[in-house]
């Protein structure tokens, strides 16, 4: 299936081609002309979620893969499960932190290194360049780990994250090289930016950012959203709606092409933080993003959501209706709230499953059933749930394990020519 340009129509190219390149001419996001419905949907959420997730995205993907590629590639991603728990009758979170880093972005992350090992079978050179502030730098770090032929290079600002976040990538070796930048997460952007503005480079390297724009990273989600409404009781399936915490708009997207593909969901709630650049264009219909503040849902601090162009998209060539989509914006206390709210009723989250909850229960009618994402594991933000909810976590055995490992990462001055040869190397 071909894919567009979102700013320049008259640039479409298969799927392999929007992996490769992430981005299209003028910045513009990749997308389908038009979501693929499929048929029989009802026989679909009852079959076991591999089978599930095959067709979903083999009506995506078309012919990018043939079905024994396709099928190796989602036996790798979705080896981690898609839990569902209910924090009272009408209430459940989509529990999608069971993976490697803890968060969900390793579904996106491992689906998009194990499409790109599979368009590589001659062997190119392919490097991965990213920064992180934590969270995505892991997810990716983990995804290509021991993938022949393409290696990542994460960069990050040094003593600006916590110690197991960071050990969660350099610690691995082999494939991944992880720097410590003397600088800010912004000083780190800026650096891959550099890189990527350097067109001999990027040739050579065959840099790609792995980013969450990528086409790929959204079609890995949208299966996660057929598993949650597949795990709810027959019954409770008529009136779903789904709330989803925020921030680049990636998942929302993901959730929407799912429902345009005939999953029943009744309605999405977008919830953000105070960076509310979304709720309020949904209430105004201006697009007026304010500067970033910082919050406890600190994955979530975007007032650009890079993502909201496919949004808008499906809304503009009428295949999603903007009146099922609304916007809840919550405030810190209104989210710390959530999560004492959440604990009464025996449930440990985050604030960012907890934005959504909030939201959610702002919003749910008598009769609906409500999904909220729970996006990242509580133990990812210890020292907010400890102290919000006065108790003392447990770190999964997963991230114990790291903290007896070697960090291996090198440091490095703020300097681009710095980079570039260490990225020769
Ligand atoms: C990235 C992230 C989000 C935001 O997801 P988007 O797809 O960017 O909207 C929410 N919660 C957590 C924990 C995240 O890491």
């Amino acid at each position: 299936m071909k894919l567009y340009n979102l700013k320049d129509n008259s640039q479409s190219v298969d799927f392999d081609a929007a992996v490769t390149m992430g981005l299209g001419r003028d910045q513009g996001l990749f997308f389908p002309e038009t979501i693929p419905h499929l048929s029989n949907v009802e026989a679909l959420l009852d079959l076991p979620v591999f089978e599930r997730n095959f067709i979903v995205l083999k009506a995506l993907l078309g012919g990018a893969f043939s079905d024994e590629q396709l099928k190796l590639i989602i036996k790798k991603t979705y080896d981690t499960p898609v839990k569902l728990k209910s924090v009272n009758d009408s209430t459940h979170c989509v529990e999608l932190f069971h993976g490697p880093t803890l968060a969900f972005k390793d579904f996106g992350a491992k689906f998009m290194a194990n499409c790109l090992k599979q368009f590589n079978q001659k062997g190119e050179k392919i490097t991965i360049l990213t920064a992180t502030s934590g969270d995505t730098g892991a997810a990716v770090a983990q995804a290509f780990y021991g993938i022949n032929n393409i290696e990542a290079v994460v960069l990050f600002p040094q003593g600006r994250i916590s110690e197991w976040q960071q050990k969660m990538f350099t610690t691995l070796g082999d494939n991944i090289r992880t720097v410590a930048i003397d600088g800010t997460f912004d000083d780190c952007q800026k650096l891959v930016k550099q890189c990527f503005d350097d067109a001999p480079l990027v040739q050579t390297m065959g840099l790609n950012s792995a980013n969450s724009i990528n086409i790929s990273r959204l079609y890995a989600q949208v299966c996660y959203y057929f598993d949650a409404v597949a795990q709810l009781p027959e019954q409770n399936r008529k009136e779903v709606v789904v709330a989803v915490p925020s921030g680049n708009f990636g998942n929302l997207t993901a959730g929407i092409i799912a429902k345009t593909m005939g999953l029943p969901i009744k309605r999405f709630i977008a919830a953000t933080n105070a960076n509310d650049t979304v709720p309020r264009y949904l209430q105004t219909g201006q697009w007026l993003p304010y500067d970033t503040v910082e919050t406890l849902s600190n994955a979530m601090d975007v007032s650009q959501p890079n993502n909201w162009p496919r949004i808008e998209y499906l809304i503009t060539s009428g295949q999603f209706e903007a009146d099922l989509l609304q916007g809840v914006s919550v405030t810190e206390s209104q989210t710390a709230q959530a999560m004492k709210n959440m604990y009464r009723q025996g449930y440990i989250s985050e604030p960012h499953a907890a934005v959504a909850y909030r939201a959610l229960k702002e919003s749910l009618l008598e009769n609906e059933t409500g999904l909220f994402l729970g996006t990242a594991h509580p133990a990812k933000f210890k020292s907010s749930v400890e102290d919000i909810l006065s108790i003392e976590l447990i770190f999964p055995q997963a991230i114990k394990a790291i903290k007896n490992k070697i960090d291996l990462s090198i440091s490095m001055k703020n300097n681009v020519d710095t980079l570039k040869s260490f990225l020769l190397l």
